[in-house]
């Protein structure tokens, strides 16, 4: 399992998926040409709005959705070619949470690591149990569990088989607060171990706390993908906002290059990427205009900032 060649955890080329129509529901082409790598080892983001495509490239990884067309690696093994060692390379916790209510937390683990073919000499319950906090549960049913520990029993079940990658579907969707630190400090841990994790979400704060690469997908599309840093700093960068000596009728051509906003009538937001542009272009820019300057205050860009642009 272990190939010190292996740059890519997955490598996922122009793979496109349209749903049939049904009923009343027209096709759908939820997937259109989408090109990702996710790096070995990294903590990786597929970030969108709902409806993007998250869960469907998630369940086509996990063969769970066939896809229109395009290829999929896991750990270099393409999943159409070999997709039994394919689903060997990847531990999904998906989107809902779905147990038999009446086993207790060791059965269940027991019992997926039976249907992965794990000899009962190597099946790691116990571990996993303490992995994730679970141990003085191992013999309680399953139902009477919290949502946390259940989530948590859903991470320990897609990793019976020791997988390199784990693949997270929104896991802190509906989750308090409290509950979605606990499970940050879960994944953490994972990743700090050595194993690949991608996780899908909704929430920018996810995964601008908890993930070192970012991709962004919207109506099907890869919109971004870049380490966080720069995604943050990177693209139009800077904004800042300039209060002019007087009001500016019309925004003057000469100074369109700065992506130009007018948003008081003496109020004009401008944004640059610092590293093509220095500042002293852009107040030269607006003196030549025949404009002069009374404050300018720069604006501190989030993801959220990043994101919004991208899915407009
Ligand atoms: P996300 O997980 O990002 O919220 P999904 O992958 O679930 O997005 O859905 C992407 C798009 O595909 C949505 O427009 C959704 O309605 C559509 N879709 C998802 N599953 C099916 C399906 N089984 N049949 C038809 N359309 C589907
Ligand atoms: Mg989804």
């Amino acid at each position: 399992m272990i190939d010190t060649q292996i740059q890519n955890a997955i490598t996922i080329s122009n793979v496109t998926k349209t749903y049939n129509a049904r009923g009343l529901g027209a096709a759908k082409t939820a997937l259109d040409n989408i090109s990702l790598n996710i790096p070995r080892g990294s903590m990786f983001a597929l970030l969108g709005p709902n409806g993007a495509g998250k869960s469907t490239l998630i369940n086509i990884m996990a063969g769970l959705v066939v896809k229109s067309s395009g290829t999929v690696k896991i750990w270099d093994t393409d999943i159409d070619q070999n997709p039994r060692q394919a689903k060997a390379n990847i531990g999904i916790v998906p989107q809902e949470i779905s147990f038999d209510p009446f086993f207790t937390p060791s059965r269940l683990l027991d019992l997926q690591a039976g249907l992965y073919g794990v000899p009962a000499r190597e099946r790691r319950t116990k571990e996993l149990l303490e992995l994730v906090g679970l141990t003085d549960k191992a013999n309680a049913y399953t139902r009477s569990l919290s949502g946390g520990m259940k989530r948590r029993l859903m991470v320990a079940k897609a990793m019976v088989h020791m997988p390199p990658i784990l693949i997270l579907d929104e896991p802190t969707a509906g989750v308090d607060v409290e509950l979605r630190k606990q499970m940050w400090d879960n994944v953490r841990e994972l990743n700090a171990g050595g194993m690949t994790v991608l996780l899908t979400t909704h929430y920018l704060e996810e995964a601008e706390e908890l993930c070192d690469r970012i991709a962004i997908i919207n109506r099907g599309k890869i919109v971004a993908n870049d380490l966080k840093e720069n995604l943050l700093s990177d693209a139009k960068g800077k904004e800042i906002l300039v209060t002019l000596d007087r009001e500016m009728a019309a925004v003057p051509a000469s100074l369109s290059a700065f992506n130009p906003v007018l948003i008081a009538p003496n109020v004009i937001s401008l944004s640059y990427a610092p590293k093509d542009v220095a500042m002293g272009a852009v107040i030269t820019a607006i003196g030549a205009a025949g404009f002069g300057i009374n404050d300018i205050v720069p604006k501190t860009r989030d993801l959220e900032d990043v994101f919004l642009e991208l899915t407009r």
